[in-house]
């Protein structure tokens, strides 16, 4: 931590735009005005046990129902809805098919070669029942740990929901991860069986899954696995073991449609999964079941208020939170008709996702930062050629997002009038915290806006103590809500000291520290600053990267920016730049001294970098994160340190060297 006791960021972006909800959008959501919003913020926090029970009441299917909404008599180990009965899948799944609506599609998926198949509620219920007993075929019971490592195949949720039908938690590890990566998690959680396919397709090429198994098994390596359930996706050639392997297109068709939910206490565990590693080493997080079912439930309702037409559309991978969260289960558990899509915009088709709203008509579409500028990168001529008219509301996750990309994602993918809800959360908060509701609250270009329901968030100092207006701290939250993470895996005290103790208590309550410093501004709005561990700190100020990175980005020639801190003997820190550039424009020293003055009449002098990077690609991770710590080692000729097994492209690096 610095040594300044104050610990406050400086701020000095200063963005006023603001959209206010159209007409329309206020006429036809669920939550109409701020006013609205207001009055349920002010229910939950005078009486949250009363909020929480009611909204777990009317939200969830319970076997039977619960004592307690909260007990936080041992923190930081909070219990939900103790004494109550329930089951994800059955949410997911059967009550929606109870309810007659056995006959709307579920999932709309399609493949990278283009095949699409559409999955109706009942057939999906039917299939998860199937797999569910596949499971407990090969000897997987209640409370054994599942791990999945699958392409984005229909099968991968089902999977998910066949694992929760049991009470099998699972441990999804994403496709793109090597088999050292594999092996850590699948030994962290003591993994007891592994569901993946013979490959999947990715970026016109084929990765190899079920061989990256095997590499992770192989000298008997992971010894608590027992079998390997194997979807049929590629048709490679791939090795069987017998006894230990199992084709899923023999095991699951020939099973029972006819699997009873398992009757779920509220604090079981629903799944472990792994932090996306922008900062260290991945830790396995945590979530239970009526908790986390419930988060996902509310806050996929709130913000994406999806009706029954309706076509909603997550392009994150099953792999990260936001797969499971806003893929999976928030909008099954709604009865909504959810998108999933195997393959990535690449270069030789880079209008895939405009082509896919196009066809499937999608009107809610829930992207990351990181895509949108690309996008930006290759130009407004790609999604100028589809039409996006199907479109209603757009969604940011993943990273701060510069202003200049969200106003280019407003104008050229949403036409000028989706409101844009840009989502702060993390694996450990099991679902969004800070994002705007379409038709209540104004958007502003960079800012999550205000907390939701329930979630009491604030900037503090070192201290605990609340900073002033737009002045940068640390995000925490300060009380519990539902789909919080219940523990590390394995490591409670991590749990403990990472996240609750990090800072001091405040009016002798812990609080949980997020590891992301923001600010609020005059109307109360939150603006994520980047990751406290990134924190710059030049001449005695504490600046943020995202806003030195968005004065870059607003320039004309700048696509995405990343900004570090360098030793330097007089000023403490010296502002490292790292910068990609639009298509067609041209690295020279000009642009250089351009880029360096842009940022000086932006935002001033003291954020002014001393170096800037020209480079083809930023060091991100798997889903797309860029990973500072890395440059920070690069800018200061030091070796790459720690852990880089979450790394997308190890190529970046050596050309970054260069
Ligand atoms: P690790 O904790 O292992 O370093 P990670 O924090 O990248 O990995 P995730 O849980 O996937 O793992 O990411 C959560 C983080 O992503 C948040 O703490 C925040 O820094 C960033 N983030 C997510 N959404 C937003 C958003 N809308 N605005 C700003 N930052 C965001
Ligand atoms: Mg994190």
């Amino acid at each position: 931590m610095s040594s300044d006791s104050s610990a406050k960021i400086e701020t000095v972006l200063q963005e006023e735009r603001v959209f206010n909800p159209s007409d329309e959008t206020i006429n036809r959501a669920s939550i109409k005005g701020f006013a609205q919003y207001q009055k349920m913020v002010n229910s939950a926090k005078s009486d949250p046990q009363k909020f929480w029970g009611e909204a777990a009441l009317e939200g969830l299917h319970w076997f039977k129902p619960f004592n307690t909404v909260l007990d936080w008599t041992d923190p930081p180990f909070a219990r939900w809805f103790d004494g109550g009965k329930t089951n994800v899948s059955y949410n997911c799944l059967d009550r929606h098919v109870k309810q007659g609506k056995g006959e709307k599609i579920a999932i709309i998926w399609e493949g990278e070669p283009g095949e699409v198949r559409k999955i109706t509620y009942k057939q999906l219920l039917e299939q998860v029942c199937r797999t569910a007993n596949a499971l407990k075929e090969i000897g997987i019971k209640k409370g054994d740990l599942v791990a999945l490592y699958m392409p984005m195949v229909p099968e991968a949720a089902v999977a998910m929901l066949a694992c929760a039908r049991i009470g099998a938690p699972h441990s999804v590890v994403f496709g793109g991860f090597s088999s050292e990566a594999l092996r850590d998690r699948i030994n962290d959680g003591q993994a007891k069986a592994i569901i993946t396919a013979d490959g999947g397709f990715r970026k016109d090429k084929i990765i190899s899954l079920k061989n990256a198994v095997d590499s992770a098994l192989s000298g008997n390596s992971c010894p608590s696995v027992e079998s390997v359930l194997v979807v049929k996706r590629t048709s490679e050639s791939i090795s069987f073991s017998p006894g230990r392997d199992y084709w899923w297109h023999e095991l699951v068709p020939a099973q029972s449609i006819d699997c009873p939910a398992e009757e779920m206490d509220s604090e079981d565990r629903l799944f472990v999964l792994y932090t996306s590693g922008s900062t260290g080493k991945p830790k396995g997080v945590v979530h239970t079941t009526a908790g986390y079912n419930l988060w996902a439930h509310m806050t996929f309702q709130w913000i994406f208020d999806v009706r029954e037409e309706e076509i909603y559309w997550c392009t994150a991978d099953v792999g990260w939170i936001t797969g499971h969260s806003y893929i999976v289960y928030g909008p099954l558990s709604n009865g909504s008709t959810t998108v999933m899509y195997e393959g990535v915009p690449r270069p030789s088709n880079p209008g895939a996702f405009w082509d896919l709203i196009e066809r499937h008509k999608i009107n809610i579409f829930y992207t990351a930062p990181t895509a949108i500028r690309a996008f930006m990168k290759s130009g407004r001529d790609i999604p100028d050629k589809y039409n996006l008219k199907s479109l209603r509301l757009l969604g940011t996750v993943g990273e701060p997002i510069n202003p200049e990309a969200w106003i280019w994602y407003r104008d050229v993918i949403g036409g000028n009038s989706c409101p844009i809800v840009d989502t702060w959360w993390q694996t450990e908060t099991g679902g969004v915290m800070i994002s705007p509701l379409p038709g209540a609250i104004p958007t502003k270009p960079g800012s999550a806006t205000l907390p939701l329901p329930g979630i009491e968030a604030e900037i503090v100092n070192a201290e605990g103590k609340s900073v002033d207006v737009n002045q940068g701290g640390y995000l925490v939250i300060k009380h519990p809500w539902p789909g919080m993470m219940r523990t590390v895996h394995g490591n409670p005290q991590r749990f403990r000291e990472s996240y609750w103790e990090y800072l001091p208590p405040i009016n002798g309550s812990l609080v949980y520290f997020a590891g992301d410093g923001a600010r609020r501004d005059k109307d109360g709005y939150f603006w994520i600053m980047g990751r406290v561990d990134d924190v710059i700190n030049v001449s005695g100020h504490r600046l943020g990267t995202m806003e030195i990175e968005s004065a870059l980005v607003s320039h004309n020639s700048v696509a995405e920016a990343a900004v570090v801190g360098k030793p330097d003997d007089i000023k403490g820190e010296a502002i490292v730049a790292f910068v990609t550039l639009e298509s067609g424009a041209n690295h020279n020293e000009k642009l250089l001294t351009d880029l360096k003055v842009h940022v000086s009449t932006e935002i001033g002098a003291i954020a002014r970098p001393d170096e800037i990077r020209f480079t083809n690609s930023l060091p991100k991770t798997r889903s797309g994160k860029i990973m500072r710590r890395l440059l920070r080692a690069l800018a200061a000729g030091e070796e790459v340190k720690g852990d880089t097994s979450t790394l997308e492209d190890r190529n970046v690096l050596d050309e970054l060297r260069k």
